[in-house]
């Protein structure tokens, strides 16, 4: 048994692969919002996990339903039908509007199952000529891990030494409309995927009417709209989607008429509120009636464990309007940051939608300072993480209350004041 977080962080480091750059903290416990450390410390989580429980730590009906299910039935196949499957699916098609879904469990494979749902259907219902089809993506995405994806990467550690890389994909700026519409005009395009706002990336918000037109776009070309919803989607920026846009709901609606229906949808993280590796991608009929038995699976995406999680982790969401409360924290949240932004040289600027929001640190990319501001308010009781350098991702647990959030921008106001 680990009795400190320097021997947990020592074991880590000899035995495991160093492919990830923690923060110095080791958590042994979770509840709401709040994290402890193994010496009891306790944090304020301003992660959720990338965005994967969105729900909050250890939610009790989630934890009731994946305890029960445990000892009931956990994994059959797909050899066999099951007894949650059939109402898992139909629940989650109702939820987003959708005739299909098709359960995997990870996002990357949830991104990988829509590029060959789109290929397929690019071959078989667009008459593009075998082994001819591209799809159209944007810079600095971030889809996953997969040998496919970061074909496609822009990142260099995330490409670099990993090739040959897959072929058919073709890269635009992102929120660059016109060169979406140039993209376009090549008719071996099957498919155009976006994230509606780039999460890894750093939190980049599009101008609020460029999903729309790529929609529009890629309808009048017979092209696929796919989202990738996995960090944006499940109430996170205040919507349950992020392609739900910014009509005047309150969050509380899931097709209001700013609503973009994205022909392939593809949802993971949060959608099991952070229990279990469940991911799932949503289209009607006409898309996925191209996958036919034997094209396509996975021994354990749909397994009766995982849709009973997911179900529940829904409901939550829904029941407890996290949408809703989302939305109205986000507004606090920047309307502070926005203060801070002004008064204090340090930070650039604050950016997002609903809780993923993040602030950029004023300083070259290069420099440690967002790195050594996540430690300060480590110290200081609040868990945050760069990326790409110089920018702070901010996304707290929806669960949050006014009184929390507020208490978290007092810590952050009183690190930023010491840089
Ligand atoms: N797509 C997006 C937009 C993501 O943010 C992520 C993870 O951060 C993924 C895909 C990959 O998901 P996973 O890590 O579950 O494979």
């Amino acid at each position: 048994t680990i009795n400190s977080s320097k021997q947990a962080i020592e074991l880590e480091d000899k035995y495991g692969a160093h492919n990830y750059h923690p923060l110095p903290v080791v958590l042994s416990r979770g509840e709401g919002v709040f994290l402890w450390d193994v010496e009891g410390k306790k944090y304020y989580d301003f992660l959720s996990a990338y965005s994967a429980v969105n729900q909050g730590h250890c939610h009790p009906r989630i934890k009731e339903a994946l305890i029960e299910q445990a000892g009931t039935l956990t994994l059959t196949s797909r050899a066999f039908y099951n007894d949650v499957l059939g109402p898992f699916e139909k629940y989650i098609t109702e939820y987003f509007g959708f005739d299909k879904v098709l359960p995997m469990n990870t996002g990357a494979e949830g991104v990988e199952t829509a590029i060959k749902i789109a290929r397929k259907w690019g071959y078989e219902k667009k008459g593009v000529a075998e082994g001819m089809a591209k799809i159209v993506v944007a810079e600095n995405n971030f889809h996953g891990r997969t040998s496919t994806i970061i074909s496609f990467s822009s990142d260099a550690n995330a490409r670099k030494n990993f090739g040959p890389y897959m072929t058919g994909f073709v890269s635009i700026p992102y929120n660059d409309i016109e060169a979406l519409k140039t993209a376009l005009k090549d008719e071996n395009v099957v498919a155009f995927l976006v994230e509606p706002i780039q999460g890894e990336a750093g939190v980049y918000t599009p101008a609020e009417d460029f999903i729309q037109l790529a929609a529009e776009a890629c309808k009048s070309k017979n092209v696929l709209f796919i989202a990738d919803e996995i960090q944006t989607g499940i109430a996170r920026t205040g919507s349950l989607l992020a392609v739900c846009g910014n009509c005047s709901c309150e969050g509380h609606c899931e097709r209001q008429s700013t609503y973009v229906k994205p022909d392939l949808l593809i949802l993971g993280k949060a959608i099991s509120g952070g229990f279990y590796p469940v991911s799932a991608v949503l289209a009607d009929n006409y898309i996925m009636d191209v996958i036919k038995p034997g094209t396509h699976g996975s021994t354990f995406g749909g397994n009766p464990l995982g849709a009973k999680v997911a179900m529940t982790a829904l409901e939550v969401v829904r029941d407890e309007k996290l949408a809703q409360n989302a939305r109205k924290l986000g507004k606090i949240f920047r309307e502070r940051m926005q203060v801070l932004v002004e008064k204090y040289s340090i930070l650039k600027l604050v950016r997002g939608k609903g809780l993923l929001n993040a602030i950029v640190v004023n300083d070259s990319p290069d420099s440690s300072t967002a790195w050594d501001m996540c430690v300060a308010l480590k110290d200081n009781g609040l868990l945050a993480k760069p990326t790409h350098g110089n920018i702070i991702r901010f996304a707290p647990p929806l669960v949050m209350t006014e009184e929390q959030l507020h208490d978290c921008c007092d810590i952050i106001e009183k690190v930023v004041r010491e840089f």
